[in-house]
């Protein structure tokens, strides 16, 4: 298994991990583009938002992103699916990015990633 994400997961390559649940992995972006940059992963492989079936596993992700951004008090934040090469995925494991931490103007975002 060459992704990352599945390393990560199995504890197998470092990452500050802020939460975990039987299904889903959180941790700080490694190259974060807001004060508040966290991925939402879940711990079963899918290659992304386009694959079929994704769509309760996407509604997991953004239950516990909901969740954090509460607990932590985060006033306000984006959440992020990049679909594909041409929609900016890099990593192809589905995850959701969690930005928050300063006012943060969509194309300035848009254009980090
Ligand atoms: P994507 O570009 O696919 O939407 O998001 C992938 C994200 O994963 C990027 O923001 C990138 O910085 C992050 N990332 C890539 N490799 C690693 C890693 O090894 N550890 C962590 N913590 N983040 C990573
Ligand atoms: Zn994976």
């Amino acid at each position: 298994m060459t992704c990352v994400f599945c390393k990560i997961i199995k504890r197998e390559v470092q990452s500050d991990i802020v939460y975990e649940n039987d299904y889903v992995v959180v941790f700080k972006d490694i190259n974060p583009q807001a004060p508040i940059h966290l991925l939402v992963v879940p711990k079963k492989h899918i290659d992304s938002i386009a694959s079929e079936g994704s769509e309760g596993t996407a509604s997991e992700l953004i239950k516990v992103a909901k969740k954090i951004a509460q607990n932590e008090h985060i006033p306000g934040y984006k959440l992020l699916f990049c679909v594909g090469k041409e929609g900016g995925q890099t990593v192809n494991h589905l995850h959701l990015h969690l930005l928050a931490g300063e006012r943060m103007r969509k194309k300035e975002v848009l254009e980090r990633m």
